[in-house]
Protein backbone atom coordinates (compact mmCIF):
# COMPACT_ATOMS: atom_id res chain seq x y z
CA UNK A 1 0.00 0.00 0.00
CA UNK A 2 1.33 2.93 -0.93
CA UNK A 3 1.88 6.09 1.79
CA UNK A 4 0.49 9.33 1.50
CA UNK A 5 3.11 12.48 1.47
CA UNK A 6 1.67 13.38 5.03
CA UNK A 7 2.64 9.59 6.27
CA UNK A 8 6.18 10.14 4.56
CA UNK A 9 6.62 13.63 6.05
CA UNK A 10 5.98 12.44 9.41
CA UNK A 11 9.44 10.11 9.63
CA UNK A 12 11.52 12.17 8.15
CA UNK A 13 13.81 14.79 9.84
CA UNK A 14 11.49 17.86 9.43
CA UNK A 15 14.78 20.43 9.58
CA UNK A 16 13.77 22.14 6.07
CA UNK A 17 18.00 22.40 5.61
CA UNK A 18 16.89 21.80 1.52
CA UNK A 19 19.48 19.74 1.14
CA UNK A 20 17.82 17.49 -0.93
CA UNK A 21 16.96 20.09 -3.24
CA UNK A 22 13.26 21.04 -2.16
CA UNK A 23 12.80 23.89 0.13
CA UNK A 24 11.05 21.86 2.98
CA UNK A 25 10.51 18.37 4.11
CA UNK A 26 6.55 18.50 3.19
CA UNK A 27 7.62 19.33 0.06
CA UNK A 28 9.84 16.38 -0.48
CA UNK A 29 7.44 14.29 0.78
CA UNK A 30 4.88 15.09 -1.82
CA UNK A 31 7.56 14.51 -4.18
CA UNK A 32 8.48 11.31 -2.95
CA UNK A 33 4.78 10.14 -2.66
CA UNK A 34 3.82 10.97 -6.04
CA UNK A 35 7.11 9.05 -7.57
CA UNK A 36 8.73 12.17 -8.77
CA UNK A 37 11.75 12.56 -6.07
CA UNK A 38 14.45 9.97 -5.18
CA UNK A 39 14.40 8.74 -1.68
CA UNK A 40 18.34 9.05 -1.80
CA UNK A 41 18.19 12.69 -2.34
CA UNK A 42 17.72 13.26 1.31
CA UNK A 43 20.53 12.33 3.45
CA UNK A 44 19.69 12.36 6.91
CA UNK A 45 17.38 9.76 6.91
CA UNK A 46 17.63 6.84 9.52
CA UNK A 47 18.57 3.62 8.40
CA UNK A 48 15.14 2.24 9.33
CA UNK A 49 13.29 4.68 7.90
CA UNK A 50 15.02 4.58 4.63
CA UNK A 51 14.31 0.85 4.51
CA UNK A 52 10.43 1.66 5.12
CA UNK A 53 10.67 4.79 2.61
CA UNK A 54 12.52 2.85 -0.17
CA UNK A 55 9.26 0.41 -0.40
CA UNK A 56 7.03 2.98 -0.74
CA UNK A 57 9.57 5.08 -3.33
CA UNK A 58 10.34 1.72 -5.43
CA UNK A 59 9.07 2.12 -8.91
CA UNK A 60 5.79 0.48 -9.59
CA UNK A 61 7.14 -1.61 -12.07
CA UNK A 62 10.30 -3.61 -11.28
CA UNK A 63 13.74 -3.08 -13.16
CA UNK A 64 14.46 -5.97 -15.28
CA UNK A 65 17.85 -6.37 -16.73
CA UNK A 66 19.14 -8.91 -19.41
CA UNK A 67 21.42 -9.68 -22.25
CA UNK A 68 25.14 -9.11 -22.32
CA UNK A 69 27.19 -7.81 -19.16
CA UNK A 70 28.66 -5.42 -21.74
CA UNK A 71 25.61 -4.10 -22.99
CA UNK A 72 22.30 -4.83 -20.85
CA UNK A 73 18.90 -4.24 -21.86
CA UNK A 74 16.89 -2.36 -19.30
CA UNK A 75 12.89 -2.55 -19.33
CA UNK A 76 10.79 -1.29 -16.51
CA UNK A 77 11.01 1.24 -13.33
CA UNK A 78 8.10 3.12 -14.72
CA UNK A 79 5.75 4.92 -12.24
CA UNK A 80 3.36 6.05 -14.27
CA UNK A 81 0.08 5.55 -16.25
CA UNK A 82 0.62 8.85 -18.58
CA UNK A 83 4.10 10.27 -20.19
CA UNK A 84 3.10 13.72 -19.04
CA UNK A 85 3.37 12.30 -15.58
CA UNK A 86 6.99 12.16 -15.90
CA UNK A 87 7.57 10.06 -18.13
CA UNK A 88 8.32 6.63 -19.66
CA UNK A 89 11.61 5.61 -18.32
CA UNK A 90 13.05 2.89 -20.91
CA UNK A 91 12.70 2.07 -24.77
CA UNK A 92 10.89 -0.90 -25.21
CA UNK A 93 13.15 -3.85 -26.59
CA UNK A 94 12.48 -5.28 -30.34
CA UNK A 95 13.07 -9.00 -30.53
CA UNK A 96 13.07 -11.28 -33.61
CA UNK A 97 12.14 -14.34 -33.26
CA UNK A 98 13.71 -18.25 -34.36
CA UNK A 99 11.34 -21.39 -33.52
CA UNK A 100 10.94 -24.62 -34.82
CA UNK A 101 9.69 -23.50 -38.49
CA UNK A 102 12.74 -21.20 -38.54
CA UNK A 103 14.69 -23.16 -41.80
CA UNK A 104 18.34 -22.89 -41.14
CA UNK A 105 18.51 -20.49 -44.73
CA UNK A 106 15.98 -18.26 -42.57
CA UNK A 107 18.01 -18.45 -39.58
CA UNK A 108 20.91 -17.55 -41.47
CA UNK A 109 19.18 -14.42 -43.39
CA UNK A 110 17.92 -13.45 -39.77
CA UNK A 111 21.36 -13.20 -38.44
CA UNK A 112 22.76 -11.25 -41.16
CA UNK A 113 19.81 -9.03 -40.87
CA UNK A 114 20.24 -8.42 -36.93
CA UNK A 115 23.69 -7.72 -37.63
CA UNK A 116 23.68 -5.06 -40.99
CA UNK A 117 20.11 -3.52 -39.72
CA UNK A 118 20.46 -0.44 -37.77
CA UNK A 119 18.86 3.18 -38.46
CA UNK A 120 19.72 6.49 -37.05
CA UNK A 121 18.06 8.85 -35.90
CA UNK A 122 17.91 12.35 -34.27
CA UNK A 123 22.02 10.93 -33.09
CA UNK A 124 20.52 8.02 -31.66
CA UNK A 125 21.08 4.23 -33.43
CA UNK A 126 17.99 1.95 -33.40
CA UNK A 127 18.04 -1.50 -33.48
CA UNK A 128 16.64 -4.72 -32.78
CA UNK A 129 17.99 -5.51 -29.28
CA UNK A 130 17.07 -9.25 -28.63
CA UNK A 131 16.40 -12.30 -30.14
CA UNK A 132 13.80 -15.18 -29.16
CA UNK A 133 14.87 -18.51 -29.61
CA UNK A 134 12.30 -20.70 -28.92
CA UNK A 135 12.48 -24.89 -29.12
CA UNK A 136 11.56 -27.76 -27.36
CA UNK A 137 14.49 -29.64 -28.53
CA UNK A 138 17.75 -28.89 -26.41
CA UNK A 139 20.01 -29.43 -29.27
CA UNK A 140 18.13 -26.72 -31.15
CA UNK A 141 17.58 -24.36 -28.25
CA UNK A 142 21.64 -24.61 -27.33
CA UNK A 143 22.98 -24.23 -30.82
CA UNK A 144 20.52 -21.27 -32.13
CA UNK A 145 21.11 -19.28 -28.82
CA UNK A 146 24.82 -19.54 -29.23
CA UNK A 147 25.15 -18.46 -32.28
CA UNK A 148 22.94 -15.28 -31.60
CA UNK A 149 25.26 -14.38 -29.05
CA UNK A 150 28.27 -15.32 -31.38
CA UNK A 151 27.00 -13.64 -34.58
CA UNK A 152 25.11 -10.55 -33.14
CA UNK A 153 24.98 -8.11 -30.30
CA UNK A 154 22.15 -9.08 -29.74
CA UNK A 155 20.16 -10.39 -26.03
CA UNK A 156 18.70 -13.73 -26.09
CA UNK A 157 15.21 -14.30 -25.12
CA UNK A 158 15.35 -18.53 -24.29
CA UNK A 159 11.77 -19.91 -24.91
CA UNK A 160 10.72 -23.68 -24.04
CA UNK A 161 8.39 -25.91 -21.78
CA UNK A 162 10.82 -27.91 -21.62
CA UNK A 163 12.72 -27.03 -18.21
CA UNK A 164 16.37 -29.47 -19.24
CA UNK A 165 15.98 -27.82 -22.39
CA UNK A 166 16.30 -24.41 -21.07
CA UNK A 167 18.50 -25.18 -18.35
CA UNK A 168 20.94 -26.36 -20.55
CA UNK A 169 20.69 -23.60 -23.12
CA UNK A 170 21.09 -21.32 -20.03
CA UNK A 171 24.02 -22.62 -18.86
CA UNK A 172 26.02 -22.78 -22.29
CA UNK A 173 25.17 -18.72 -22.22
CA UNK A 174 27.19 -18.32 -18.94
CA UNK A 175 28.20 -14.34 -19.01
CA UNK A 176 24.96 -13.76 -20.86
CA UNK A 177 22.16 -13.22 -18.74
CA UNK A 178 19.24 -14.80 -21.20
CA UNK A 179 15.79 -13.97 -20.13
CA UNK A 180 13.74 -17.48 -19.62
CA UNK A 181 10.68 -17.92 -21.06
CA UNK A 182 8.45 -20.42 -20.15
CA UNK A 183 6.98 -20.44 -16.62
CA UNK A 184 3.19 -21.42 -16.35
CA UNK A 185 1.08 -22.49 -13.69
CA UNK A 186 1.42 -26.34 -15.01
CA UNK A 187 5.34 -26.86 -14.63
CA UNK A 188 6.32 -24.12 -12.31
CA UNK A 189 8.14 -25.07 -10.54
CA UNK A 190 11.31 -26.72 -12.29
CA UNK A 191 11.44 -23.22 -14.80
CA UNK A 192 11.34 -21.01 -12.08
CA UNK A 193 14.25 -22.69 -10.20
CA UNK A 194 16.44 -22.65 -13.18
CA UNK A 195 16.08 -18.65 -12.80
CA UNK A 196 17.07 -18.89 -8.95
CA UNK A 197 19.96 -21.19 -9.87
CA UNK A 198 21.48 -18.96 -12.17
CA UNK A 199 19.98 -15.18 -10.62
CA UNK A 200 18.24 -15.41 -14.38
CA UNK A 201 15.43 -13.27 -15.25
CA UNK A 202 11.99 -14.87 -16.20
CA UNK A 203 8.88 -14.70 -18.03
CA UNK A 204 5.80 -15.89 -16.74
CA UNK A 205 2.86 -16.80 -18.91
CA UNK A 206 -1.03 -16.95 -17.38
CA UNK A 207 -3.89 -16.28 -19.11
CA UNK A 208 -6.09 -14.12 -16.80
CA UNK A 209 -4.31 -11.23 -14.49
CA UNK A 210 -5.21 -13.63 -11.28
CA UNK A 211 -3.20 -16.17 -12.42
CA UNK A 212 -0.43 -14.07 -13.67
CA UNK A 213 -0.38 -12.42 -9.66
CA UNK A 214 0.09 -15.94 -8.38
CA UNK A 215 2.86 -16.29 -10.31
CA UNK A 216 3.76 -12.92 -9.80
CA UNK A 217 3.57 -13.85 -6.20
CA UNK A 218 5.40 -17.23 -6.20
CA UNK A 219 8.18 -15.61 -7.84
CA UNK A 220 8.90 -12.73 -5.18
CA UNK A 221 7.99 -15.99 -2.78
CA UNK A 222 10.98 -17.68 -4.59
CA UNK A 223 13.36 -14.49 -4.11
CA UNK A 224 12.76 -13.91 -8.06
CA UNK A 225 12.06 -9.92 -8.27
CA UNK A 226 13.33 -9.69 -12.13
CA UNK A 227 10.25 -11.32 -13.58
CA UNK A 228 8.20 -9.97 -16.87
CA UNK A 229 4.34 -10.60 -18.08
CA UNK A 230 3.20 -12.67 -20.58
CA UNK A 231 -0.40 -12.31 -20.68
CA UNK A 232 -1.53 -14.87 -23.06
CA UNK A 233 -4.00 -13.38 -25.74
CA UNK A 234 -5.94 -14.05 -29.20
CA UNK A 235 -6.83 -10.38 -30.27
CA UNK A 236 -5.40 -6.76 -29.96
CA UNK A 237 -8.49 -5.85 -28.00
CA UNK A 238 -7.56 -8.16 -25.09
CA UNK A 239 -3.86 -7.93 -25.60
CA UNK A 240 -4.25 -4.00 -25.02
CA UNK A 241 -7.46 -4.41 -21.82
CA UNK A 242 -4.62 -6.65 -20.48
CA UNK A 243 -1.88 -4.47 -20.80
CA UNK A 244 -4.07 -1.76 -19.70
CA UNK A 245 -5.15 -3.51 -16.61
CA UNK A 246 -1.25 -4.38 -15.77
CA UNK A 247 -0.49 -1.33 -15.92
CA UNK A 248 -2.79 0.20 -13.51
CA UNK A 249 -2.56 -2.62 -11.33
CA UNK A 250 1.16 -1.70 -10.71
CA UNK A 251 0.51 2.22 -10.73
CA UNK A 252 -2.52 2.57 -9.06
CA UNK A 253 -3.19 -0.32 -6.56
CA UNK A 254 0.80 -0.79 -6.25
CA UNK A 255 0.32 -4.25 -6.44
CA UNK A 256 3.25 -6.17 -6.06
CA UNK A 257 2.60 -8.81 -7.65
CA UNK A 258 1.66 -7.43 -11.20
CA UNK A 259 4.37 -4.70 -10.41
CA UNK A 260 6.42 -5.86 -13.70
CA UNK A 261 7.08 -5.14 -17.32
CA UNK A 262 5.33 -7.07 -19.96
CA UNK A 263 5.94 -9.10 -22.75
CA UNK A 264 3.93 -8.45 -25.99
CA UNK A 265 3.57 -10.71 -28.89
CA UNK A 266 2.12 -8.94 -31.81
CA UNK A 267 2.82 -11.74 -34.25
CA UNK A 268 0.69 -14.10 -33.08
CA UNK A 269 -2.56 -12.02 -33.34
CA UNK A 270 -4.37 -12.62 -36.87
CA UNK A 271 -3.52 -10.28 -39.59
CA UNK A 272 -0.93 -9.35 -42.30
CA UNK A 273 2.36 -8.13 -41.76
CA UNK A 274 1.19 -4.72 -42.11
CA UNK A 275 -1.40 -4.88 -40.00
CA UNK A 276 0.56 -6.88 -36.73
CA UNK A 277 3.13 -3.60 -37.51
CA UNK A 278 0.14 -1.53 -36.23
CA UNK A 279 -0.95 -4.37 -33.32
CA UNK A 280 2.87 -3.58 -32.29
CA UNK A 281 2.77 0.12 -32.55
CA UNK A 282 -0.51 0.32 -30.22
CA UNK A 283 1.19 -2.29 -27.82
CA UNK A 284 4.30 -0.17 -27.83
CA UNK A 285 1.97 2.75 -26.94
CA UNK A 286 0.30 0.78 -24.14
CA UNK A 287 3.28 -0.02 -22.00
CA UNK A 288 4.91 -3.04 -23.63
CA UNK A 289 8.49 -3.52 -22.44
CA UNK A 290 9.34 -6.28 -25.00
CA UNK A 291 7.98 -6.18 -28.44
CA UNK A 292 8.17 -9.46 -30.62
CA UNK A 293 7.96 -9.53 -34.23
CA UNK A 294 8.69 -11.95 -37.23
CA UNK A 295 8.58 -9.55 -39.83
CA UNK A 296 12.45 -8.08 -40.21
CA UNK A 297 11.08 -5.86 -43.36
CA UNK A 298 12.92 -2.22 -42.33
CA UNK A 299 9.87 -0.30 -43.70
CA UNK A 300 7.88 -2.52 -40.55
CA UNK A 301 11.13 -1.98 -38.06
CA UNK A 302 12.09 2.15 -38.37
CA UNK A 303 8.53 3.10 -37.63
CA UNK A 304 8.14 0.47 -34.72
CA UNK A 305 11.63 2.09 -33.27
CA UNK A 306 11.09 5.68 -33.71
CA UNK A 307 7.56 5.19 -32.56
CA UNK A 308 9.78 3.68 -29.11
CA UNK A 309 12.22 6.61 -29.26
CA UNK A 310 9.61 9.30 -29.51
CA UNK A 311 7.33 7.80 -26.80
CA UNK A 312 10.16 7.15 -24.24
CA UNK A 313 11.82 10.56 -24.47
CA UNK A 314 11.61 12.86 -21.70
CA UNK A 315 8.78 15.23 -22.00
CA UNK A 316 10.23 17.57 -19.55
CA UNK A 317 13.84 17.36 -21.48
CA UNK A 318 13.56 18.34 -25.67
CA UNK A 319 16.19 16.17 -26.89
CA UNK A 320 19.04 18.79 -28.33
CA UNK A 321 22.53 19.34 -29.82
CA UNK A 322 25.36 21.36 -28.98
CA UNK A 323 25.46 24.74 -30.13
CA UNK A 324 28.07 25.53 -32.76
CA UNK A 325 29.22 25.83 -36.32
CA UNK A 326 28.70 22.51 -38.30
CA UNK A 327 30.66 21.65 -41.38
CA UNK A 328 28.48 19.05 -43.70
CA UNK A 329 30.45 18.29 -46.79
CA UNK A 330 33.32 19.56 -46.33
CA UNK A 331 33.25 23.05 -46.93
CA UNK A 332 35.37 25.60 -47.69
CA UNK A 333 35.27 29.70 -47.32
CA UNK A 334 32.54 30.38 -50.34
CA UNK A 335 30.50 27.56 -48.98
CA UNK A 336 27.08 28.59 -47.79
CA UNK A 337 26.45 29.25 -43.98
CA UNK A 338 22.59 28.16 -42.94
CA UNK A 339 20.77 29.12 -39.60
CA UNK A 340 18.61 26.63 -37.46
CA UNK A 341 17.89 25.94 -33.72
CA UNK A 342 19.63 23.27 -31.51
CA UNK A 343 16.26 21.13 -31.53
CA UNK A 344 17.71 17.66 -32.40
CA UNK A 345 15.00 16.53 -34.97
CA UNK A 346 15.50 20.14 -36.72
CA UNK A 347 18.90 19.81 -36.81
CA UNK A 348 19.21 16.36 -38.03
CA UNK A 349 16.84 16.87 -40.71
CA UNK A 350 18.09 20.12 -41.71
CA UNK A 351 21.75 18.35 -41.78
CA UNK A 352 20.10 15.49 -43.78
CA UNK A 353 19.24 17.45 -46.12
CA UNK A 354 22.19 19.42 -46.85
CA UNK A 355 23.47 16.07 -47.34
CA UNK A 356 21.06 15.33 -49.53
CA UNK A 357 21.96 18.48 -51.62
CA UNK A 358 25.39 17.73 -52.56
CA UNK A 359 26.16 20.96 -51.86
CA UNK A 360 28.92 21.84 -48.99
CA UNK A 361 28.05 24.00 -46.56
CA UNK A 362 28.38 25.42 -43.02
CA UNK A 363 25.30 25.09 -40.56
CA UNK A 364 25.10 27.50 -37.57
CA UNK A 365 23.12 25.20 -34.61
CA UNK A 366 22.08 27.94 -32.04
CA UNK A 367 21.11 26.76 -28.46
CA UNK A 368 17.69 27.98 -28.07
CA UNK A 369 16.67 25.24 -25.14
CA UNK A 370 15.88 22.85 -27.88
CA UNK A 371 13.16 24.61 -29.19
CA UNK A 372 12.25 23.75 -33.03
CA UNK A 373 12.20 27.47 -35.37
CA UNK A 374 9.13 28.51 -35.14
CA UNK A 375 8.71 27.66 -31.16
CA UNK A 376 11.49 29.04 -30.43
CA UNK A 377 10.97 32.37 -32.31
CA UNK A 378 7.43 32.61 -30.83
CA UNK A 379 9.20 32.61 -27.26
CA UNK A 380 11.50 35.12 -27.91
CA UNK A 381 14.40 32.90 -28.27
CA UNK A 382 15.14 33.16 -31.91
CA UNK A 383 15.41 36.42 -32.28
CA UNK A 384 17.86 38.87 -33.92
CA UNK A 385 19.04 40.75 -30.35
CA UNK A 386 19.90 36.58 -29.69
CA UNK A 387 20.84 35.84 -33.24
CA UNK A 388 23.33 38.53 -33.72
CA UNK A 389 25.33 37.82 -30.42
CA UNK A 390 24.62 34.30 -31.68
CA UNK A 391 26.30 34.59 -35.23
CA UNK A 392 29.83 36.88 -33.98
CA UNK A 393 30.40 34.22 -31.00
CA UNK A 394 30.67 31.25 -33.04
CA UNK A 395 33.71 32.32 -35.09
CA UNK A 396 31.91 31.79 -38.59
CA UNK A 397 33.19 35.18 -39.88
CA UNK A 398 36.76 33.96 -39.65
CA UNK A 399 35.96 30.57 -41.71
CA UNK A 400 34.27 32.09 -44.57
CA UNK A 401 34.94 34.51 -47.50
CA UNK A 402 30.84 35.62 -48.26
CA UNK A 403 29.20 36.61 -45.49
CA UNK A 404 26.08 35.60 -46.05
CA UNK A 405 23.38 34.12 -43.48
CA UNK A 406 20.52 32.08 -44.94
CA UNK A 407 17.72 31.56 -42.10
CA UNK A 408 15.44 29.49 -42.35
CA UNK A 409 12.14 30.46 -44.11
CA UNK A 410 9.75 30.43 -41.36
CA UNK A 411 11.36 33.93 -39.99
CA UNK A 412 11.37 35.78 -43.12
CA UNK A 413 9.74 38.08 -40.87
CA UNK A 414 13.28 38.88 -39.06
CA UNK A 415 15.75 39.37 -41.81
CA UNK A 416 15.72 42.93 -42.04
CA UNK A 417 16.12 43.52 -38.21
CA UNK A 418 18.98 40.74 -38.24
CA UNK A 419 20.89 42.40 -40.83
CA UNK A 420 20.89 45.43 -38.89
CA UNK A 421 22.18 43.05 -35.78
CA UNK A 422 24.71 41.58 -38.13
CA UNK A 423 27.19 44.18 -39.45
CA UNK A 424 28.30 43.23 -42.66
CA UNK A 425 26.54 40.17 -43.11
CA UNK A 426 23.86 39.93 -45.85
CA UNK A 427 20.95 37.48 -44.33
CA UNK A 428 18.59 35.33 -47.49
CA UNK A 429 15.79 33.90 -46.84
CA UNK A 430 15.81 30.37 -47.18
CA UNK A 431 13.48 27.23 -47.51
CA UNK A 432 10.33 27.16 -45.28
CA UNK A 433 10.31 22.92 -45.70
CA UNK A 434 13.78 21.60 -45.10
CA UNK A 435 12.31 19.02 -47.66
CA UNK A 436 13.38 22.26 -49.99
CA UNK A 437 16.58 22.52 -48.95
CA UNK A 438 18.48 20.73 -51.77
CA UNK A 439 16.61 22.47 -54.33
CA UNK A 440 17.54 25.90 -52.63
CA UNK A 441 20.74 25.53 -52.19
CA UNK A 442 21.68 23.94 -55.92
CA UNK A 443 19.59 26.77 -57.66
CA UNK A 444 22.00 29.10 -55.68
CA UNK A 445 25.27 26.87 -56.66
CA UNK A 446 23.90 26.87 -60.18
CA UNK A 447 23.27 30.34 -59.82
CA UNK A 448 26.74 31.16 -58.31
CA UNK A 449 25.19 32.72 -55.60
S1 LIG B 1 17.20 16.86 2.90
FE1 LIG B 1 15.83 15.69 4.22
S2 LIG B 1 15.75 16.88 6.09
FE2 LIG B 1 16.54 18.25 4.54
S3 LIG B 1 14.73 19.28 3.63
FE3 LIG B 1 15.11 17.51 2.39
S4 LIG B 1 13.80 15.95 3.32
FE4 LIG B 1 14.01 17.55 4.85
Amino acid sequence: MALSGLQIFKVLPKTNCKDCGYATCMAFALQLAAGKAELGACPHLAPEVAATLAEVSAPAVRRVEFGPASAPLVIGEDTVLYRHEKRFEHKPVLAARLDDSTSDADVGRVMRTLRDQSFERVGDVLRIGAVVVASCDAATLAERSRRVVEDTACAVILQSDDAAALRAAAEGLSGHRPLLWGAARDGFEAIAEIAVDHALPLVVKGSSLDVLAELGRRCLGMGLAQVVLDPLVATLRDALTAQVLLRRAAVRDRDKNLGFPIIASPYLLPGGALLKTVFAAVLIAKYAGIVVVDDLDPGHVLPLLALSQGLYTDPQRPMMVDEGLYPIGDPGPASPVLLTTNFSLTYYTVAGEIENSKVPAWLLVMDVEGQSVLTAWAAGKFVPEAIGPFVTRSGVAERVSRKQLIIPGYVANIRNELEEELDGWEVVVGAREAADIPRFLKTRAEAGR
